[in-house]
């Protein structure tokens, strides 16, 4: 029986209500000090191209981390299993933009989804394509998925970070200093502080991912946008360590392979059922979406749509 996302939207707006506005928005980032806490949105796409949305899920947000998801698509792509000779996969525990675990490992990042081991991605990629047409064919390929022409930078987000980006050049300088970044520093960092930057809605969001829940073929384009084999490392990677210091907790709860941002958005990916995105802009202490993770709770429970059913 098709699943009824009227009734299953509706349960989740009831779960969500106490804790709506709870969470605190990410102001180190300037830029994103003002979002409003109360925005709520989610969008789940499907394979035969239905999307199902609720709430502020047509409204842009800054996708920040998300964007990792699509850069390690990129690399994987391009690079293959050589992207694991500078960069691990194992969570790390610690929080984001921790550098601690960067000197014993004599500058290896431990996953290529925290700030420094998505540095070393986007480092490959500027390396492979040039800082700014790396930037514009990860629009490209967004765009195409998503069906729209006009997403883009946000370029005072980007800037915005630029400004405050001490803790990234710190991380970026360390591993530079191992070896582990081949381009210069204010390079390498501008192109990935230009992809955190991206704005993108829940519907887009939810769309541009789908790949991910069907072997790496987007089903509406038919395109193969990474191998299955690399589609199901990229959801392993998201499962171990796509929500920083709090990864292990997310899985407990949610069982989905997924990857949160600090603008307040998470993307997960249902193997063979779809890809959810949420936002909500209030953050929990590790930088996950509080109020994104209880709709998530909400919505497996109610399509048994978890890898461990
Ligand atoms: N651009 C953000 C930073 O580097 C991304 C953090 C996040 O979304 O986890 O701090």
């Amino acid at each position: 029986m098709p699943l009824d996302f009227n009734a299953i939207f509706a349960e989740i707006l009831r779960s969500i209500e106490p804790d709506r506005g709870c969470g605190k928005v990410a102001d180190y980032i300037p830029a994103l000090a003002a979002i409003d806490r109360m925005k709520f949105g989610m969008c789940v796409s499907l394979e035969n191209g239905d999307t199902h949305c609720v709430g502020d899920a047509e409204e842009r947000f800054s996708i920040q981390s998300i964007s990792k998801v699509f850069t390690l698509s990129m690399v994987l792509r391009k690079v293959g299993d050589d992207l694991w000779k500078r960069v691990g996969r194992e969570p790390s525990g610690s929080p984001f933009n921790s550098i601690v675990q960067l000197e014993m490992e004599r500058g290896i990042p431990r996953n290529p989804l925290i700030n420094a081991g998505a540095i070393v991605v986007t480092d490959h990629l500027v390396s492979d394509f040039g800082p700014a047409a790396m930037i514009d064919e990860l629009l490209n390929r967004l765009r195409m998925l998503a069906g729209d022409p006009s997403i883009a930078v946000d370029e005072d987000v980007a800037s915005s970070e630029a400004s405050v980006g001490a803790r990234n050049r710190a991380l970026a300088n360390f591993m530079q200093s191992f070896g582990n970044l081949h381009n210069p520093v204010e390079e390498t960092l501008a192109a990935y502080f230009s992809h955190c930057a991206i704005s993108m809605n829940c519907r887009q969001l939810a769309r541009a991912a789908l790949f991910l829940a069907f072997n790496g073929r987007d089903p509406i384009s038919g395109k193969q946008m990474v191998t299955g084999e690399a589609c199901r490392r990229i959801n392993a990677v998201m499962m171990s360590c796509g929500h920083y210091d709090n990864s292990g907790d997310f899985t407990y709860r949610i069982g989905l392979p997924g990857k949160s941002g600090v603008g307040g958005g998470i993307l997960v990916v249902s193997p063979g059922h779809g890809s959810i995105a949420v936002w909500s802009p209030g953050l929990n202490k590790a930088g996950t979406s509080h109020v994104g993770s209880l709709a998530l709770e909400t919505l497996v429970r109610l399509t048994g749509w978890s890898v461990f059913v």
